[in-house]
């Protein structure tokens, strides 16, 4: 068999099963946003790495190194605040090719190290080579987090309420712009470019929840929590495969920003299945209370200044369906359709 048909998650499933076995209570390995070691009375390290390969991840042309920098520490941090943690510190593992401009490489250097001020996460260390591959961004994270206050994607429960703390698509959107670029004329009017410029913003500079992550995780209610980085309809998966459960998604409560619902408008897009399955909002997913739901979302609202959008329910059923206007609709590789 091939990678390709055993795929990520089928490889990773085989990893768990090789090393997930035995671990110390307290102590959770691969399958979550962070691996968690335990540390002293209360308190737990967190650990995560994220890789970003020219090619695969990105392309030169599509962002800055400024940009690069910052996103490659913010998809990393972003997990950190999945699990409720505060960053520690980074080690920082560069491959590049040897006709890299010095001042490429400060720019790059710069836009992380600015996150990473911002976020009081200090780099200690690192590794750097040749490559022959483009350029390979390895970074790894040390957080911490209260034990107490742990959610792992296991701990959804039947009728807990799906939430989300983004608007969603909005990355998806800025990445089909830049891969459109070439082909497609750009808008001609300030205002469809302010919203495109926006679009793609969010895809180079994706903001981790930091504050955010350490807010949810600090409620009782909350039950699941982890970042959105492959899509809602993925990363939603995980949580339901973890906690052995199904849950219904209203598409109609799919928050969609402004500059998105606009853009697809203009540009003759669907808008929901890119808020259904576009990766890297790097919001945060949830599972709460279903009776504490309405006063979190309130709560939430009032404490961080944007929305807690509550978006469907778990149910013992398995398996993920959509509804619209209270009817099922199935996710095709076209979009939904009715049945
Ligand atoms: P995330 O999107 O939250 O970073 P991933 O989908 O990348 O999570 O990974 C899911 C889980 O699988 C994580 O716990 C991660 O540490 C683990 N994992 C991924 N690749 C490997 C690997 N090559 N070896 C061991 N664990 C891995
Ligand atoms: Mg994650």
């Amino acid at each position: 068999m091939r990678l390709s048909e055993l795929g990520e998650f089928g490889l990773i499933a085989r990893l768990a099963a090789r090393f997930g076995q035995g671990l110390p209570p307290g102590m959770v390995g691969i399958g979550d946003d962070c691996a968690v070691i335990p540390w002293d009375e209360g308190t737990s390290l967190l650990v995560t790495t994220d890789l970003l390969i020219e090619g695969t991840h990105f392309r030169l042309g599509d962002l800055s190194p400024r940009d690069l920098g910052h996103k490659a520490l913010a998809v990393n941090l972003s997990d950190i605040a999945a699990m409720g943690g505060v960053p520690e510190s980074a080690f920082l593992g560069l491959g590049l090719p040897e006709s890299t401009p010095v001042e490429w490489v400060e720019e790059l250097i710069d836009g992380l190290g600015e996150l990473a001020a911002a976020t009081g996460t200090r780099v200690l260390g690192g590794d750097t080579t040749r490559s022959t591959a483009g350029v390979v961004l390895d970074l790894t994270v040390l957080g911490r987090a209260p034990t107490a206050h742990l959610k792992l994607r296991a701990g959804g429960r039947p009728g807990d309420v799906v939430a989300v703390t983004t608007s969603l698509g909005d990355s998806a959107a800025g990445l089909r712009l830049l891969l459109d670029q070439a082909s497609a004329r750009p808008p001609d009017e300030a205002a469809a470019a302010t919203d495109e410029l926006a679009l793609i913003r969010r895809h180079v500079r994706p903001h981790p929840q930091l504050a955010e992550g350490r807010w949810l995780a600090s409620r009782p209610e909350v039950h699941a929590l982890l970042d959105l980085s492959d899509g809602l309809d993925s990363d939603l998966r995980q949580i339901l495969q973890a906690s052995s459960l199904g849950a219904t998604i209203e598409l109609d409560r799919l928050p969609c920003s402004a500059e998105l619902s606009r853009c697809a408008a203009r540009r003759g897009w669907d808008a929901l299945p890119l808020a259904a399955t576009g990766g890297e909002d790097y919001g945060l997913l949830l599972t709460l209370a279903p009776a504490a739901a309405t006063e979190t979302a309130r709560a939430f609202a009032a404490d961080l200044g944007h929305p807690l959008h509550l978006i469907g329910q778990l149910q013992e059923a398995p398996g993920l369906v959509y509804r619209q206007a209270g009817r099922p609709v199935e996710l095709t590789d076209r979009g939904f359709a009715h049945f």
